[in-house]
C-alpha cells in the first residue's frame, strides 16, 4: 500500500506517521523548503500543543463542526498526542488553563521529535516539492501531481494542506483548489482568532496599551459579553477577548464575506467587577478624598493614563473641572463610559495575522469515522484544510494531530 501525504504540517505528519506504523509505504510532499513552518511559531515559539481537559471540553471549544471531531478525539485522545511526544523523549508541562506546552518552551523540541519519528519509521519526505492537482479517474484517485507535471502515483492520498492563514509558513489554501477540483464544496473561509481593524480615531494614541480583567461587549442579534485581556493596536484592538468575540460573530453570522462586521456595535467595560451603583460609589469615594484636584488626576486612581483624555471626552465632561464640582448627572455619564465606553469596531483583520482559517473543504463531504472523502475513492481530509475549527488553548492543533492520525490509520487499511 503506497500512501501519499500532501503536506507535512502535524496533520499531515502525524498522517503519515499512522499509516506507516500499520504498515504502509509512505511519502510525504512539502511545497515549503523545510516542515513544519507554521507549527514551529504556535504558542509564540513554544507551541500549546494541546489541552490537558477531558475530551468533552474539547468538543465545547471546537466552534467549527465539534460533532464531526468525536471519532476523531476519541481515536487519537490529548493523552495520546502527549504520550506520543514523551515517547519521543519530550517533557511537557501544564500550565494555566490546562494548556499544555513542552518543558523546554520551544516549539523546535518538539518538532524536531515529530520529524524524527517519522523519518526512523522509514517515511520519505519531500521538501520544496510543491503538489499542483490531484491525479483521479473515474472517481478513484490514483495520486498527484507536481508543479512540474510530474505524476506520482500512490494507492491512497491524504489531503493536508492547511488553511489559508499565515500565508508565508506555506498555508495559502491550495487544499481548497484541489479539493473544488475533486468536486468537493468549499465553505468560504474567513480569518479567524485575529485582531479587529476599528475606525476610532484615537487608536494610535492607544497603542501598545494592554487592559487587564476587562470586558468586550457586542451586540449583533444579541448582547454578548467576553471577559479578560484586551490590547490595542495603532489600527485595532486585539488580545484573548478579542480573539473570542470575533469567532463568535462569525458563528453568529454577522461577519461578511469580506470580513466586514455588518450590524455590530462594540464596547469595552472597563470596571466588569463593579455594578453601575458600586463604581459610583467607589467614584464618590475618590472624589471625596481628593476634592479640590482636578479630575483628569484624580482618575488616574481608576484608569491607565493614555485612557483618561477619551474617556473624560466621551463622558462630556471638561477634564480640568475639579471633581467636587461634578454633579451626580455629570458622575452618572462618567460611570456610563466606564461601563460602556463604545467602540467602531470595521471588521476582522486579514489571514496574513489569522492564526486559524474558518471554513474550509465541507464536512459533510468526508466521513467523519475515517476522514475518506466521500467524494474521491483513495482521498483522505485532515486538518486544518477542513471545516473545522476551535478557540485558543491547544485545540486546534490536537484536531490536527487526531485527524491526521484517523486520516493515517483508514488510508493504510487494506
Ligand atoms: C501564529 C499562530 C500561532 C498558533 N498557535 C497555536 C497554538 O499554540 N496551539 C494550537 O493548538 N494551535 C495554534 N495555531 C493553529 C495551528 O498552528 C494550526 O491549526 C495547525 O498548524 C494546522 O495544522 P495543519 O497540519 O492542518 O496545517 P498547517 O500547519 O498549515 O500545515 C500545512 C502544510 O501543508 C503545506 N502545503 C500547503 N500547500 C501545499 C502544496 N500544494 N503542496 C505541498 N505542501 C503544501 C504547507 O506548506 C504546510 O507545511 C497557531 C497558528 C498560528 C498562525
Amino acid at each position: 500500500m503506497k500512501i501519499l501525504v500532501i503536506g507535512a504540517g502535524p496533520a499531515g505528519l502525524m498522517a503519515a506517521y499512522a499509516a506507516r506504523k500499520n504498515g504502509a509505504e509512505v511519502i510525504v510532499y512539502e511545497k515549503m523548503e523545510r516542515v513544519l513552518r507554521k507549527f514551529l511559531i504556535t504558542g509564540k515559539g513554544r507551541c500549546n500543543l494541546t489541552n490537558a481537559a477531558p475530551i468533552d471540553q474539547f468538543i465545547e471549544n471546537t466552534m467549527g463542526n465539534p460533532n464531526f471531531l468525536y471519532s476523531a478525539f476519541y481515536t487519537f485522545t490529548n493523552e495520546q498526542v502527549m504520550e506520543f511526544f514523551r515517547e519521543q523523549g519530550v517533557a511537557l508541562k501544564v500550565e494555566r488553563g490546562n494548556r499544555v506546552f513542552p518543558e523546554s518552551d520551544k516549539s523546535q523540541t518538539l518538532a524536531d521529535a515529530l520529524l524524527k519519528a517519522c523519518i526512523d519509521s522509514g517515511i520519505k519526505v519531500r521538501t520544496r516539492t510543491p503538489i499542483q492537482s490531484l491525479w483521479i479517474e473515474e472517481g478513484k484517485i490514483r495520486g498527484a501531481e507536481d508543479q512540474k507535471g510530474n505524476r506520482i502515483p500512490a494507492d491512497r492520498v491524504i489531503l493536508a494542506t492547511g488553511g489559508k492563514s499565515y500565508p508565508a509558513t506555506g498555508s495559502t489554501g491550495d487544499g481548497y483548489h484541489m479539493a473544488k477540483a475533486a468536486d468537493h464544496t468549499i465553505v468560504h473561509p474567513l480569518p479567524a482568532l485575529v485582531a479587529f481593524k476599528t475606525d476610532d480615531s484615537w487608536n494610535p494614541e492607544l497603542a501598545g496599551l494592554s487592559l487587564k480583567n476587562v470586558s468586550l461587549i457586542t451586540k449583533a442579534k444579541k448582547k454578548k459579553e467576553y471577559f479578560g485581556d484586551l490590547l490595542f493596536t495603532h489600527d485595532g484592538i486585539s488580545g484573548p477577548v478579542v480573539l473570542t468575540a470575533g469567532r463568535n460573530l462569525i458563528q453568529e453570522g454577522v461577519v461578511r464575506e469580506n470580513g466586514e462586521f455588518k450590524g455590530v456595535s462594540f464596547w469595552i467595560d472597563l470596571k466588569p467587577a463593579l455594578s453601575k451603583e458600586k463604581l459610583d460609589r467607589r467614584i464618590l469615594r475618590d472624589f471625596e478624598a481628593f476634592h479640590l484636584k482636578q479630575l483628569k488626576t484624580v482618575m488616574k486612581e481608576m484608569l491607565p493614563q493614555a485612557l483618561i483624555p477619551i474617556v473624560i471626552e466621551k463622558s462630556g465632561l471638561d477634564p480640568e473641572i475639579a471633581v467636587h464640582q461634578i454633579d451626580k448627572k455629570q458622575r452618572e455619564a462618567l460611570v456610563e463610559t466606564l461601563k460602556a465606553l463604545p467602540i467602531q469596531g470595521r471588521g476582522l483583520k486579514g489571514f496574513k495575522e489569522a492564526i486559524i482559517t474558518v471554513g474550509g473543504i465541507s464536512v459533510k463531504e468526508v466521513d467523519p469515522s475515517t476522514m475518506a472523502s466521500k467524494k474521491v475513492d483513495g482521498l483522505y481530509i485532515a486538518g486544518e484544510v477542513l471545516d473545522v475549527d476551535a478557540l485558543t488553548g491547544g485545540f486546534n492543533l490536537q484536531i490536527a494531530f487526531s485527524t491526521g492520525y484517523l486520516a493515517g490509520l483508514s488510508a493504510s487499511e487494506k
